[in-house]
């Protein structure tokens, strides 16, 4: 099986990717508290992972390489519990605008930021958006879970989607790294039942602390978890991105609908 991670390539390798028109991953994620049993990694490792196995699974319909996991994302409301490290979003902005300049100059086309922390979603679409207007090529932007969340259904039986340490992440860290959870906390990890501690009216969004819906960090239930959900979560989520990848609608040029008669504003911006 070939190498997909860019930090492990020579650059004549990854030259010829750029030949290639291969799809280059970005990672995003976070390092912040995941509750009393899960190490802060979690949304760093699990970004990393589901991101390789897509590359790989989707190597026989397009090359795919996966640059290293940007750890530092938004999680400034995970900051009361500890253990957390986050970025102000022009930081965050700047640091994928940097890295995408650089895969760009590189000469490669196409390129897809994985992320894998809630606090990321909005600001990673944002920032997909924006780096499409300012380099005029296609730069997207997937929550790995969202784009899986039929397979995630089959799989959970405690808890719609991945939540927070919760029975979803629990089991992907119990496939991938057993050794970091601790079983004497996981036993006491219930946490609270559902995520909207930052929305307010039906549809409003609003910023509060994760500490204003839970007393230990944890949204879900950590006990419901098994390495074997955990392994098929990955996989799920894995052939989900590598459909993503494989879609050439997912990278076709933009329409313009409008006929010569209707006259308006230019398409692209200068
Ligand atoms: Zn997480």
């Amino acid at each position: 099986m070939s190498e997909v991670e860019w930090a492990r390539l020579k650059a004549h390798e990854l030259r010829a990717l750029a030949e290639r028109n291969a799809v280059v991953m970005l990672p995003v994620a976070a390092i912040e508290q995941h509750g009393p049993h899960l190490p802060v990694m979690v949304d760093t490792r699990l970004a990393g992972e589901v991101s390789a196995r897509a590359a790989r699974s989707v190597a026989g319909r397009c090359p795919a390489v996966v640059l290293p996991t940007i750890w530092h994302g938004l999680s400034e409301h995970h900051m009361p519990f500890g253990g957390t490290i986050t970025l102000d979003f022009d930081t965050f902005h700047m640091v994928i605008r940097g890295v995408v300049e650089s895969v760009l100059r590189n000469g490669f086309s196409r390129v897809l930021i994985v992320n894998g922390h809630g606090g990321n979603i909005a600001a990673s679409e944002i920032i997909a958006q924006e780096l499409t207007l300012e380099f005029e090529v296609p730069i997207l932007a997937v929550t790995y879970w969202l784009e899986t969340t039929a397979a995630f259904d089959q799989i959970l039986e405690d808890q719609e989607n991945v939540l927070h340490a919760g029975e979803g992440e629990t089991s992907m860290m119990l496939a991938l790294e057993p050794d970091l959870i601790d079983p004497g906390q996981l036993a006491g990890a219930k946490g609270a039942d559902g995520l909207g501690f930052n929305r307010a009216g039906k549809s409003g969004a609003r910023w509060r602390s994760l500490a204003h819906v839970t007393e230990n960090g944890v949204i879900g239930d950590p006990t419901k978890a098994s390495a074997d959900k955990g392994e098929r979560m990955l996989d799920a989520a894995a052939a989900a991105l590598a459909d993503l990848i494989a879609d050439d609608a997912s990278w076709a040029p933009e329409k313009d609908l409008r006929p010569d008669a209707i006259g308006g504003v230019r398409f692209q911006r200068d």
